[in-house]
């Protein structure tokens, strides 16, 4: 599933240059308006869209959502190499070819955040641009099969470009290690998947233990979740958010529990297939065997 929200298609000569000749680099930019919202990007785009002057980027990154203007395989136009400023750093040559640096759009994905570099170096960037970078990273790493190098703008034009900044890339840094971190299997006695209900307000931990550090609270509202088994009594559930398994009380906390068999509705990132492969593989043998355990911890319950 794709980060990717909105779709703007350009319909001049100035913004999509055709298919890329190569991968190998991302680069992050603002796009120094006010706005950051994809209404905001939208109409920017249609701004952009006027005219044949050159100037786009692959991917818009916004509070709400990320909107992809010029197809990811295809040449946006973010760098100008033209330009008397153009002068990469040291460090790109050491890393990439020579004619990727040199014709930077052409190997690129061209990544940019609504707003404004200062204002954000100042306020704090929003986390939801920050994720938006990082995950739009791992979907190029994945289309091409292999990592990226990640640059700034200003890295090319330094002269004249600040976009997106060192405070930016070392936030995205770390919440892209934060995406790719192992996840670890749970802590459980028993496998055996369960639809609960948790109760309003319910304490949420990271271990299962009455004294484990709290996750946080639950809503004033039941919730539903999917658990995997438990440990103490404890029902385990995967936290796609926190990449983490969470852990609440049964007695106290759980309105409700069944097995997740005898419900049709599938839950957000597991498919049907690996469902049915969960129940075949897992039910009958109780989650007994270690790839099954592991498995579902990474693939599963998302
Ligand atoms: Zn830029």
């Amino acid at each position: 599933m794709t980060v990717v929200t909105h779709t703007y298609r350009f319909t001049g000569q100035g913004e999509d240059f055709g298919p890329r000749k190569g991968a190998g680099l991302v680069i992050l930019h603002t796009w120094e308006s006010a706005g950051n919202t994809v209404a905001d990007a939208l109409a920017g785009l249609k701004w952009q869209d006027r005219d044949d002057t050159a100037g786009s980027y692959n991917r818009v990154i916004c509070v709400d959502g990320v909107v992809s203007a010029v197809p990811d395989d295809h040449i946006s136009g973010g760098v100008n190499p033209a330009s008397t400023y153009f002068k990469p750093r040291a460090w790109l040559f050491q890393v990439l070819a020579a004619n990727k640096v040199n014709d930077p759009n052409s190997y690129a994905l061209q990544l940019c955040a609504m707003g404004q570099r200062a204002a954000y170096d100042k306020a704090g960037w929003p986390p939801a641009i920050i994720d938006g970078f990082a995950r739009c990273i791992l979907e190029e790493e994945a289309r091409i099969g292999g990592p990226v190098v990640v640059a700034n703008h200003a890295d090319f034009q330094p002269g004249n470009r600040t976009d997106a900044g060192d405070i930016a890339m070392a936030l995205v840094k770390k919440r892209y290690a934060e995406l790719t971190a192992e996840v670890s299997v749970a802590d459980i006695d028993t496998f055996k998947l369960e639809r609960i209900v948790i109760d309003a307000f319910a304490n949420i931990r990271s271990a299962p233990a009455e004294n484990a550090p709290l996750l946080f609270q639950n809503g004033d509202k039941p919730s539903p979740a999917i658990s995997v088994g438990t440990k103490n009594g404890f029902h385990a559930y995967w936290m796609n958010a926190n990449r983490a398994w969470g852990y609440t009380s049964t007695a106290a906390n759980v309105v409700s529990a069944e097995p997740y068999q005898n419900t049709v509705e599938v839950p957000t990132g597991i498919t049907q297939a690996q469902l049915d492969e969960a129940k075949a593989t897992s039910f009958a043998a109780g989650f007994t065997d270690a790839k099954t355990k592991a498995r579902i911890s990474v693939e599963g319950i998302k």
